[in-house]
């Protein structure tokens, strides 16, 4: 199929709390891009933080009002400009995409493992002039796609970027199988730490302060605590997935001689307590992390398994014209953290994960 022209509809946000469908241009065929119709979105902390106005990116200019958002999409391509590349998705593949377009040239691109930190990134739907998947299609890099596996939905296929960040964050707290961990925060990160930690053997604690995240938590395997409650220096790998003032704290205090942190929940403030003497007594580690970009195939494969399972993690599946609606949405609490925006008539009722629950 060649490159459709012409307009679409999009979801633009003018201002804080603003948005509506709307026709706009269709994106142009960019030499190496792919243009992907979008079936399925997931909405999660960062679209809150971008649609209240509350986000640092805003302050700083790195996302601008009109914002159209979608960073954690599946959809079918349906055109590849300059046609197929070798390797890459073609058109008529269902694809995830990584959000994160790195320049590839400078410093910290051509250090391995780092380019989700390039500071000339764009960010599909969230940082610099990059359309989100809230769209009939969104443009995507064919480089930043990667196939669904078959059996697998679109809307559970929605749960790969976020389950990257989850990967990459139990990766740099070397979680082992048999080991203690620790997750901090109920939301979909943590929950999808808890998930991957138990079905890797480790025996999993999980700390939160919302009753029905902590209900999820221990339904899926996790020994559940409020913060304060668990032994202090009891954990080789400790996850921060809640953003809360207090919780780098509560993970400083937590972590084993010897173990690592991974730092995933945003603070809404820069600056946060931490027990740095805790740390330094421990000799333990505590690593940032930013996205899990490369593990998009590993996040697929653990949906596909039913390691990450989308029956605790997804709330509601909506239709697109609910979308200002389950924005706000976002910020009161719900049975289960996600909220699934979709296109077919067949995956507006929530039946895969009604079922499943
Ligand atoms: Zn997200
Ligand atoms: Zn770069």
């Amino acid at each position: 199929m060649s490159w459709p022209e012409g307009e679409m509809r999009a979801f633009l946000v003018d201002a804080a709390r603003q948005g509506s469908w709307r026709p706009t241009r269709m994106p142009d065929p960019a030499p190496g891009t792919a243009l992907v119709r979008v079936r399925a979105v997931g909405l999660c902390g960062t679209d809150a933080h971008l649609w209240t106005g509350l986000s640092p990116n805003l302050q700083r200019g790195l996302t601008t009002y009109p914002w159209q958002p979608g960073h954690e999409w599946c959809g079918e391509v349906v055109a590849v400009a300059g046609g197929a590349v070798g390797g890459h998705p073609v058109v008529g593949d269902l694809v995830v995409g990584d959000p994160f377009v790195t320049c590839g040239t400078c410093e910290v691109c051509r250090r391995r493992g780092r380019a989700a930190h390039c500071p000339n990134r764009v960010e599909i739907g969230v940082r610099g002039h990059a359309p989100g998947a809230l769209a009939e299609f969104v443009r995507v890099p064919v480089a930043n796609l990667t196939r669904v596996p078959d059996g697998v939905r679109p809307i559970e296929a929605t749960l790969a970027e976020p389950a990257t960040t989850a990967l990459h964050a139990l990766d740099v707290a070397r979680l082992r199988p048999g080991g203690d961990a620790c997750v901090i925060g109920t939301g979909t990160l943590g929950l999808i730490a808890i998930q991957v930690a138990v079905a890797a053997g480790a025996d999993v604690s999980a700390v939160g302060v919302d009753d029905a995240g902590l209900a999820l938590a221990e339904s899926i395997g996790a020994t559940v605590a409020r913060p304060g409650e668990l032994a202090g220096g009891a954990f080789d790998t400790v996850i921060e997935a809640s953003g809360a003032r207090t919780s780098l704290a509560e993970a400083s205090r937590l972590v084993s001689v010897g173990g690592s942190i991974g730092l995933v929940g945003y603070p809404a403030e820069a600056q946060v307590p931490i027990d740095a003497a805790g740390l330094i007594m421990a000799g333990a580690s505590l690593h940032g992390v930013l996205g899990g970009i490369d593990r998009m195939r590993d996040a697929l494969v653990l949906i596909s398994r039913g390691v990450i399972d989308p029956a605790a993690l997804i709330d509601g599946v909506h239709g697109p014209e609910r979308a200002a609606q389950c924005l706000d949405d976002l910020m009161s609490s719900r049975a289960r953290p996600k909220l699934v925006i979709a296109w077919e008539p067949g995956e507006l009722s929530a039946q895969g994960t009604e079922t499943r629950a």
